[in-house]
């Protein structure tokens, strides 16, 4: 099925008393509401300008400087790959940076890019500097791929028409652009796709000081009474991803307006996400029974990622992509040649004592030293 290109461009103008003079020329809108995947807070809650961002500084700074470039030089943006875990800002950037350059944005997504003739919309609609912004690029077929390369490189493409003798090929001449890909893997980016991204940036943890930040400001945007002890509460219990800061605030704004008069105290903070299951390190029930199964059924590992995905009746992707890398982040969980083993501090955390483990598998397969 070929979806029809989102393109979003124009729009209501803003204050912009906050501009970057040497941008300013340049700053237009579009309606994040014209997403179809967007909520009604998350449009709210999403950075609409670079400014707006928090956090990521040095990517930040290296993006800044290319849009501001290709803006001097009135050339086309070179093509550019975000990298990182889900819900750190891949998206937000990627609608940004059209906004920045004063150009329209096509959203697609990798996954309904089953053949050229699915993308091939997206190319011919895209207008001369825009850009088409394509999320889990990863999950994009090996042919659009292909069909991809010259595309990217000299903005042309070439579709096959008629069978047999009759067949010929057509050469279509696209405006240049700037394609945005985001991914959660890049290990599954073949390099040859990789390569023809000028630009490579991996998303990483956000600080709790920074994330702290990102919930005042949001919890301003939501009308909430916030105390100021609660929003770095909400912080430290929040992965290190500015979306799951976002949906803990939204949860705690709904505890406190059902059970405490609206008003967000460190008490009020404390039960709600209590209420949700979300320990001290930030940790929901998902992550727990990870570890947890590791420990029981595995003996804490080592062991593949599939066969605890099975156990637990989740996909292996879903681990892959959205727990694993926060729980290897915060060392609760190595990854060996071998497969996913507990660290000592992945035990504690599910109130086992270290030395309760078996020690006697050989040192190579010791979960920790002392
Ligand atoms: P990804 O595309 O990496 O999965 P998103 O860009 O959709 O992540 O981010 C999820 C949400 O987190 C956004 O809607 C936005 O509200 C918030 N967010 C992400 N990055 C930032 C940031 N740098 N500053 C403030 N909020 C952010």
């Amino acid at each position: 099925m070929v979806r029809n290109p989102i393109i979003l461009g124009g729009g209501d103008q803003q204050d912009d008393s906050s501009r970057d003079p040497q941008l300013g020329a340049y700053y237009d809108n579009f309606r994040d509401s014209d997403r179809s995947a967007v909520g009604d807070d998350d449009a709210v809650l999403r950075p609409t300008r670079m400014f707006d961002m928090v956090g990521q500084r040095e990517v930040y700074e290296r993006i800044e400087i290319a849009v501001k470039a290709a803006q001097k030089r009135s050339e086309t943006l070179g093509h550019i790959l975000f990298d990182g875990p889900p819900g750190l800002g891949k998206t937000t950037f990627a609608t940004c940076i059209p906004r920045e350059l004063g150009v329209e944005c096509q959203i697609a997504n990798g996954a309904t890019m089953r053949a050229p003739k699915d993308i091939v919309p997206y190319l011919t609609n895209a207008q001369e500097g825009s850009v088409l912004f394509i999320d889990e690029i990863h999950r994009m077929q090996k042919t659009v791929e292909e069909f991809l390369y010259p595309a990217m490189e000299d903005f042309r493409i070439d579709v096959a028409m008629g069978e047999g003798v009759n067949a010929r090929t057509l050469n279509i001449h696209l405006k240049p652009f700037t394609l945005i890909g985001a991914t959660t893997r890049t290990g599954l980016i073949s390099a040859p796709l990789r390569d023809r991204f000028v630009i490579r940036e991996h998303l990483d943890f956000y600080t709790v000081d920074e994330l702290a930040e990102i919930v005042r400001r949001n919890a301003l945007k939501l009308k909430m009474t916030l105390d100021p002890q609660a929003a770095e509460e909400i912080a430290l219990r929040s992965r290190g991803t500015p979306r799951l800061a976002n949906n803990r605030l939204r949860w705690v704004r709904d505890y406190a307006d059902a059970r405490a008069d609206g008003v967000a105290s460190l008490t009020v903070a404390r039960d709600a996400l209590q209420m949700q299951g979300i320990d001290q390190l930030g940790l929901d029930s998902l992550d727990r029974k990870f570890l947890e199964t590791i420990w029981r059924v595995f003996q804490g590992g080592p062991v593949g990622v599939e066969a605890v995905a099975h156990t637990m009746n989740v996909a292996p992707d879903s681990l892959v992509d959205e727990v694993e890398p926060y729980l290897l982040r915060s060392e609760l969980l190595v990854r060996t040649p071998r497969g996913r083993r507990l660290t000592a501090k992945g035990l504690k955390h599910i109130g086992v004592e270290p030395d309760e483990f078996d020690f006697g598998r050989g040192s190579e397969n010791r979960l920790f030293d002392f």
